[in-house]
C-alpha cells in the first residue's frame, strides 16, 4: 500500500502530490479482473475499477448497478486491490467515472502503477485534468439514448491518436445520426471511431451491412465479454 513518506511524516511536512492523492477517496462499486470486452485492447486480461454513481441515465444502461452504493476507497487502496491479479491493463470505468472529484488522481496513480490504463466515460464532463499517459475510451451518446444533449462536444479537441470515440447504436436513426457527426467533427482523422450495436437490440451483421455500404471509416465491435459470459456484474 502506498503511505506518505516517513521522512514527511516525521516532519510534520504536507504531503507531497502523489502521496496526498494516494489518500484521497473514490467510491467505488466494485475492483475486478476480466477480458477487456471493447476497444482497442478487446481481448487482454484487464483489471477494472468501476466507480461509483453516474448523472446519466441511458436507455439502454447494463450498469445501473453502478448508480448507488459503493464503499469509499483511497486511490492507495485501489492501486493496492488492483495488483493482486497481475494484470499489465487498467480500465476506470462506472457508472461514470469522472462525476468523482478524485478520478483523475487515481487515473494518474494507476499510470504511475505501471499499468496502461483507459478511462470509459460518457464524454458529458469535462476531460481535460485527465493524465495524457491515460487513452480515453469517450462515448458520445446517439439519440437513442435518450442523453444526447449531454454531449460535451469540447471533449473531442482533447482527443489524440490514442483514444477512442465509441457510439452505441440502436437503430437506423442513430446510425444516420452517427455517420453525420462522424463527418462533421471528422472524427476518424483524429482518433479511432468504433460503432457498437446495442446489445440485444440491433443485429451486429446489420450494423456491419450498413458501415460497408457508406464505405463508413470506423470500426465495428461487439462487446466480447456479453458474448463469453452474458450481460452480469463484474465481467
Ligand atoms: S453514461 Fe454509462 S453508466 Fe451512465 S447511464 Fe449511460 S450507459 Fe449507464
Amino acid at each position: 500500500m502506498v503511505t506518505m513518506s516517513t521522512t514527511a511524516a516525521k516532519r510534520g511536512d504536507a504531503p507531497a502530490r502523489p502521496e496526498r492523492e494516494a489518500l484521497e477517496q473514490v467510491r467505488v462499486t466494485e475492483v475486478f479482473h476480466s477480458l477487456q470486452g471493447e476497444g482497442r485492447t478487446a481481448g487482454w486480461p484487464t483489471v477494472f475499477v468501476r466507480l461509483t454513481g453516474c448523472p446519466l441515465r441511458c436507455t439502454y444502461c447494463d450498469t445501473a448497478y453502478a448508480f448507488h452504493g459503493g464503499e469509499p476507497v483511497t486511490v492507495a487502496e485501489v492501486v493496492e486491490r488492483a495488483s493482486g491479479y497481475g494484470a499489465r491493463y487498467a480500465t476506470v470505468t462506472g457508472g461514470e467515472p469522472m462525476a468523482q472529484r478524485h478520478c483523475p488522481g487515481l487515473l494518474a496513480a494507476l499510470a504511475d502503477a505501471g499499468y496502461e490504463v483507459s478511462l470509459e466515460t460518457s464524454g458529458a464532463l469535462d476531460l481535460s485534468a485527465v493524465d495524457p499517459r491515460v487513452v480515453k475510451v469517450m462515448d458520445l451518446k446517439t439519440p437513442g439514448s435518450g442523453e444526447c444533449h449531454r454531449n460535451r462536444y469540447e471533449n473531442i479537441d482533447l482527443l489524440g491518436p490514442r483514444d477512442q470515440v465509441k457510439l452505441v447504436i440502436r437503430d437506423r436513426a442513430d446510425y444516420d445520426w452517427a455517420r453525420g457527426i462522424v463527418a462533421r467533427y471528422r472524427l476518424d482523422a483524429r482518433c479511432e471511431v468504433l460503432l457498437s450495436p446495442s446489445h440485444g437490440e440491433l443485429a451486429p451483421g446489420t450494423l456491419g451491412d450498413w458501415i460497408l455500404a457508406d464505405r463508413l471509416p470506423v470500426r465495428l465491435q461487439i462487446q466480447l465479454h456479453k458474448y463469453l459470459w452474458g450481460d452480469v456484474p463484474g465481467r
